[in-house]
């Protein structure tokens, strides 16, 4: 039989990834997604094989065994696709495809109507391919290039399935249980071989490609507050101070006020709640194409893309008028956090990331010096000569203090 061949070598396909990805499942975390993948290799294998012995097993057995076990396969990669976009899929849903199959098939078997029955598996297998495609072309997968090797696997298996139906649906002659044994199992085999390359080799680059994107994202980002890091902080920063950018930005440095003060009077733990709480607010506050970063302790960083130095000014003052007003469940309500800062306005004057830093900086330790709780605008003649002029006040909103934008320039 010329099939044979197609049955062993998809068959030794899908034994080699089940093994590989049982053996990767065990170091790998989280390692759900690779289990059910060795599962579901394990039980296309055996798919395979009860098809490619049908004729020496029990009727019944031959009849029902193979689509099961199938479509008890596909329903594991659904769980891992799933896994893989952080969903849960519950055991019912596991189960179900085989089941409703199953309550179609034993009935169509009592009444030999096998064309039926044939039909209501490759329905069913099309709508899983279908359901497992369109799981990985979830966003939840952007800019994962490997899922559109799946996407492309799960495709052809559900056209295959929609074939197979109008097959059985349109072929005259007398069915049998199980195949079509007219020739074009050799076809289907070969597709099924393509489906298992792809879905087995990309299976394995996908979970790999997001490990990879995680930990660039987590490279990226302070682990306590999940903004920005300093790192991330002055890449962004080196990029706008490129000498063919024209684009003016706002750069903006503080520090919150007598922050060790927090520390001793409420505790460590209440001092990390305060870091969370003001930067989720400043977050909430910014645009999408700015940075906000943690630089270090309590020192941040905002990087303001394409904004005229008014809006820039104003931006500064909300974000200080924010942190002012914020309340913290460990504290009484008339606890006041307060933030000092530096800022700067321009296109980069040719100035270095570093020495950015340093002329921002200047304007920080300005607005301790002259009692906190405001920012100042610093703004380089040249690299090297900062000149101090006086402030325009603002009040502050709910604070017994002013809040202050004073002008470094
Ligand atoms: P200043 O107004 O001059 O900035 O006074 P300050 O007390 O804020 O400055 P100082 O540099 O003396 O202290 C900074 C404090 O910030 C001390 C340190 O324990 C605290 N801090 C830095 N990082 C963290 C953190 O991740 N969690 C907590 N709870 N505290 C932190
Ligand atoms: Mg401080
Ligand atoms: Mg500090």
């Amino acid at each position: 039989m010329t099939s044979l061949p197609l049955f062993s070598a998809n068959m030794l396909l899908l034994s080699v990834f089940a093994i590989s990805f049982l053996a990767i499942s065990f170091s790998a975390r989280p390692n759900g997604h690779w289990r059910s993948w060795a599962v579901a290799n394990t039980l296309i294998t055996l798919a395979l094989l009860a098809f490619a012995g049908q004729q020496k097993l029990p009727l019944v057995v031959a009849y029902l065994l193979p689509n099961i076990l199938l479509l008890l396969g596909l329903s594991f990669h659904l769980q891992a696709a799933r896994s893989l976009k952080q969903t849960p899929t519950r055991p019912s849903l596991l189960i179900a495809p085989a089941i409703i199959y199953g309550l179609v098939a034993v009935p169509a078997f009592i009444l030999n109507n096998y064309a039926l029955a044939y039909t209501a598996s490759n329905v069913i297998f099309a709508g899983m391919c279908c359901w497992v495609a369109w799981t990985y072309a979830s966003p939840a997968f952007n800019g994962l290039i490997s899922r559109m090797a799946l996407i492309l696997a799960f495709g052809i298996m559900a056209l295959e399935g929609g074939v197979r139906t109008t097959h059985g649906l349109l072929v005259d002659t007398p069915f049998g249980p199980g195949l079509i044994n007219d020739g074009t199992t050799s076809v289907y085999l070969m597709i099924s071989l393509i489906f298992v390359a792809l879905s087995g080799a990309f299976s394995m680059a996908i979970s790999f490609e997001q490990i990879a994107q995680q930990n660039q994202e987590e490279a990226r980002r302070d682990p306590l507050t999940g903004t920005f890091n300093r790192r991330e902080f002055l890449r962004r920063l080196e990029d706008h101070l490129r000498p063919a950018s024209d684009r003016k930005f706002g750069l903006v440095q503080f520090d919150l006020d007598h922050f060790k003060q927090v520390n001793d009077r409420f505790g460590h733990v209440a001092g990390d709640e305060a870091l969370v709480k003001v930067c989720q607010a400043i977050k909430h506050h910014l645009r999408q194409s700015d940075c906000f970063a943690r630089l270090g302790g309590e020192e941040f960083g905002v990087l303001l893309p394409n904004v005229d130095r008014d809006d820039a000014l104003k931006i500064a003052e909300r974000i200080r008028a924010l942190v002012a007003k914020q309340k913290f469940a460990f504290a009484p309500d008339d606890f006041q956090l307060t933030i000092s800062g530096g800022m700067y306005h321009g296109k980069g004057d040719g100035l270095t990331p570093t020495d950015l830093v340093r002329i921002v900086d200047q304007g920080l330790y300005q607005s301790k010096n002259s009692g906190r709780n405001r920012i100042s605008l610093t703004l380089p003649k040249n690299a090297s000569e900062l000149r101090v002029l006086p402030a325009p006040q603002t009040d502050r909103q709910g604070g017994s203090a002013k809040g202050e934008l004073q002008s470094a320039v």
